[in-house]
């Protein structure tokens, strides 16, 4: 079987993917100068115009794009093509305020697809497998995306969408699923309620799992490959770029390789906006190369990740990035402790615990809490109260000495934290009932 699915570009030398990029850069800052108000305004407001643009050394000259500016131009201000060419349209999920609209062409389509494929390839995926989509269908691009990615390898595409767990069994069982795409935390209640229908991972055929659209820890990670009897992988993507594919984990599992040919990828320091060094951490931003209806420059994600150019042993060549910690937004500050929940995240489950956790954070007397609320195993359930409350002690000083962070710790009875069928919701944060 073929291990990448267009290998000319994805193990070209790094020479190839640059001239690729100057090209397509070029290309597209000529056209979002003609036809996006917003970019042409930008452009001449910063003395910057198309023909400054000769290569990808000249891109820090061009200015950022804000979620607010997509917001501004709601709903069709940033399409680059008349509408009568786009065929598609997305949303975001809107969990970060009010929805933005993108739009794709048939080409635009086929792109996305081929960067789903390269992931289903990477994870050993092809026309044999039977890849079961349980993210949501929907303005949510997490279902099309690795649903024409599916097709696109010629598998057997199974388009469950996200819900109706037990069903989900019965179809991963039934029709011998080979390959599912979901949320991380969905994978993890699918994983629970196989155990809880008394079905082991032998019951059913998965291979592999693809699994992204929120941040998720190495300990979830093994958590879900144990529970479902596969090898988990992460895929990244953004509505505003493209949605699921725009970076794509390999066998190595050890960070994820950005379509160079589709996407520029900078760090920046997300204070200054200064770009900042392959290697050191900052915020993601991506100019889109390739799209005709929706390219935006300079995307500032509000992710937080590092980037690396070390040769990988999967034999591609485009440049890896980490796991995104989480977005800026997402960030709390506990009494001048900076914490993201993947943080949190990490501790609970080098200690044993699931990732069935909550953080509760509210303000009290001008002081910030934290209260890390996470599920206890039966056994634990089982045990005298005094048991409990040394277990809630253990995991407070963990957090304290690996963190630096104070926080309550309060074991909850196992099942009692709402489980997610795709993007679970980790922070409550009571202070916003205040403001
Ligand atoms: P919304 O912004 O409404 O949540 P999206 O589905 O477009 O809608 O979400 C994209 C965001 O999801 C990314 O900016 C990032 O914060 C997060 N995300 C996507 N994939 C991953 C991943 N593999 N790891 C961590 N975070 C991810
Ligand atoms: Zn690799």
């Amino acid at each position: 079987m073929a291990k990448y699915f267009q290998p000319e570009i994805e193990t070209a030398p790094l020479e190839t993917i640059r001239e690729i990029q100057n090209e397509r850069l070029i290309n597209t800052v000529n056209r979002v100068y003609n036809n996006v108000e917003l970019y042409r305004e930008r452009m001449n407001a910063a003395g910057v115009k198309p023909e400054d643009i000769r290569s990808i050394d000249d891109l820090h000259k061009l200015p950022f794009t804000y979620k607010q500016d997509l917001r501004d131009t709601y709903p069709y201000g940033m399409m680059a093509v008349p509408m009568s060419e786009v065929v598609e349209l997305h949303a975001s999920s809107g969990t970060t305020g009010k929805q933005i609209v993108v739009g794709y062409t048939e080409n635009d389509l086929k792109s996305w697809a081929d960067i789903c494929a390269r992931q289903l390839y990477a994870v050993g995926a092809d026309e044999n497998d039977y890849v079961h989509v349980a993210y949501g269908y929907g303005l949510f691009t997490g279902g099309f995306g690795l649903h024409i990615g599916a097709k696109r390898i010629g598998a057997t595409t199974i388009p469950v969408s996200s819900g109706n767990t037990p069903r989900q069994i019965t179809i991963l069982k039934d029709f011998g699923s080979t390959v599912l795409c979901c949320t991380p935390s969905y994978a993890l209640y699918i994983g629970e309620t196989l155990e809880q229908m008394g079905l082991t991972p032998d019951d059913i055929s998965l291979k592999a799992g693809i699994f992204g659209a929120e941040p998720w820890t190495e300990g979830m990670r093994k958590d879900i490959e144990k529970k479902l009897g596969l090898k988990a992988y992460d895929i990244y993507g953004l509505t505003e770029v493209m949605g699921p594919g725009v970076a794509f984990e390999c066998e190595e599992q050890s960070g994820m390789h950005v379509n160079e040919d589709h996407f520029i990828v900078e760090i920046i320091d997300p204070d200054t906006g200064e770009v900042l060094p392959v290697g050191e951490e900052g915020e993601i931003v991506f100019t889109c190369i390739t799209k005709e209806a929706f390219p935006i420059l300079r995307y500032r994600t509000r992710d937080i990740g590092v980037l690396s150019r070390e040769k990988c042993s999967c034999g591609r060549t485009f440049i890896k990035m980490s796991k995104p910690r989480g977005r800026t937004d997402d960030m709390l500050i506990i009494r001048g402790v900076n914490v993201f929940p993947s943080q949190i995240e990490t501790v609970l489950t080098q200690q044993g615990y699931s990732a069935n956790y909550q953080l509760i954070v509210d303000r009290v007397n001008n002081t910030d809490t934290l209260d890390v609320r996470v599920e206890m195993s039966a056994d634990v359930f089982s045990d005298t109260v005094r048991n409990i409350s040394k277990k809630e002690y253990e995991l407070k000083e963990a957090l304290k000495s690996l963190l630096g962070l104070s926080a309550k710790v309060t074991l909850v009875e196992p099942q009692s934290i709402e489980r997610s069928t795709g993007k679970a919701v980790r922070v409550i944060d009571k202070r916003k009932l205040h403001d």
